[in-house]
């Protein structure tokens, strides 16, 4: 595929793939390229257990979308897409309207749909409303007088790490508050895709914070009582936009790529991090998403050069490290790691710290 110039680029949604795209960027001569995101900033989800936690401040999980655009020689739009076109090669935007393009790339991610509750509910995505809405929840926690039930629905890492660290802001807050939490998770045990010592670890975890778990469980609307707090963590879901998009989607909804992060339907399609959908399925995660930056990135300049595509070679399983709010940690990967401490914990700062430090030093740069 050779895509003539003066082409257009654009990369959909400000995701760590694209994020970790544009820091490698160099301008291409002729190449107009365009980011669309909702907004200026990224989120970065690893950091998020630690910011509820209280540990770090809001600043210390965002990246400088506008800054990276600026370094890399490409221009950022405030936007979200709202439907796409691949045959005639346009975008649909909530805003601007149409966008055309020569070569789009996908990395929006994926959402959560949480119910209504009649009392608040706090879903874990999209993460800017998360960081908009936690702390006008503790405001009112902090006025606020007497006991609460939290629920929390999801039984993956992120549910077990957001529970505990939020029981822990809640209660370091206003130990004089009683909190009742339940963590409800439809599988038969929790954290599924992760070895026993895990699991076990985690459940000791939640154990020693109080947490009842409510496994095999799949919570209903009414299991809540009224004015309860509600957190939302369950399954990860592809956004409604990509339903009626065009490319040819797996079952479960995503885009799918070929090992070349292209779309199986269109050439000039790519997709990576959640939103792509790759054949053996991939698990969703922030590192899968961070793996494919670099053929993404290759693969990119390759289409528009017409030269040979790289294939993305996916780990066979990756490493996740479950934060815990004490700032210790639990690392988990495949069948044969399980392990539990202050080093676990020293050790996801320190790649968590390692991540962000890559984009500081572009962070000043912005217009
Ligand atoms: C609380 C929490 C903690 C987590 N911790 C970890 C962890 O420690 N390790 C790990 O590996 N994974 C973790 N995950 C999972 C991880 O967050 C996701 O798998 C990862 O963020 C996916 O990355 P991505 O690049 O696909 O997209 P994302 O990082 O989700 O970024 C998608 C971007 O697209 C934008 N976007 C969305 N819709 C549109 C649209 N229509 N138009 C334009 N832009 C759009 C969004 O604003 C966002 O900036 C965690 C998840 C949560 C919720």
């Amino acid at each position: 595929m050779t895509v003539a110039t003066p082409a257009r680029l654009v990369l959909l949604g400000g995701g760590h793939a694209h994020a970790l795209t544009l820091l490698a960027w160099a301008p291409m001569a002729g190449l107009d390229v365009v980011l669309i995101s909702p907004q200026r900033e990224a989120c970065y989800s690893g950091l998020v257990p630690a910011w509820l936690a209280g540990r770090i401040a809001p600043e210390a999980l965002t990246l400088d979308l506008a800054a990276l655009c600026h370094a890399a020689g490409a221009r950022l739009v405030i936007d979200e897409a709202t439907g796409l076109d691949p045959d005639r090669r346009v975008l649909m935007l909530a805003h601007a309207g149409a966008l055309r393009y020569d070569l789009l790339s996908i990395n929006t991610g994926s959402t959560l749909h949480a119910p209504a509750h009649a009392g608040p509910v706090l879903a874990l995505r999209p993460l800017p409303r998360l960081l908009a809405e936690w702390p006008m929840r503790l405001a009112e926690w902090q006025r606020g007088e007497g006991p609460i039930a939290l629920d929390l629905v999801g039984g993956g890492a992120a549910g077990v790490e957001v529970m505990l660290a939020a029981l822990h802001r809640l209660r370091t807050l206003r130990p004089d508050r009683a909190v009742t939490p339940r963590l409800f998770c439809s599988s038969a045990r929790l954290l599924p895709g992760h070895n026993a010592g895990v699991v076990r670890r985690a459940e000791a975890a939640l154990q020693r914070a109080g947490v009842q778990l409510k496994a095999g469980t799949r919570w209903q609307l009414g299991d809540s009582a009224p004015g309860s707090w509600l957190l939302w963590a369950a399954g990860a879901e592809p956004p409604d936009w990509l339903a009626q998009c065009g490319l040819q989607l797996s079952a479960d909804g995503y885009a799918a790529v070929r090992p070349s992060l292209q779309s199986t339907s269109h050439d000039n399609v790519f997709a990576a991090g959640d939103s792509a959908a790759f054949t053996p399925p991939l698990g969703k995660s922030g590192v899968r998403a961070v793996r494919m930056a670099p053929t993404l990135a290759h693969n990119l300049r390759a289409a528009v050069r017409g030269q040979p595509l790289q294939a993305h070679q996916p780990q066979r399983d990756t490493l996740a490290l479950l934060a815990l709010p004490d700032g210790r940690a639990i690392a988990s990967r495949g069948h044969w790691l399980a392990a539990q401490g202050r080093a676990v914990g020293w050790w996801k700062d320190w790649l968590d710290h390692r991540f962000m430090h890559r984009f500081s030093s572009i962070a000043h740069q912005a217009p």
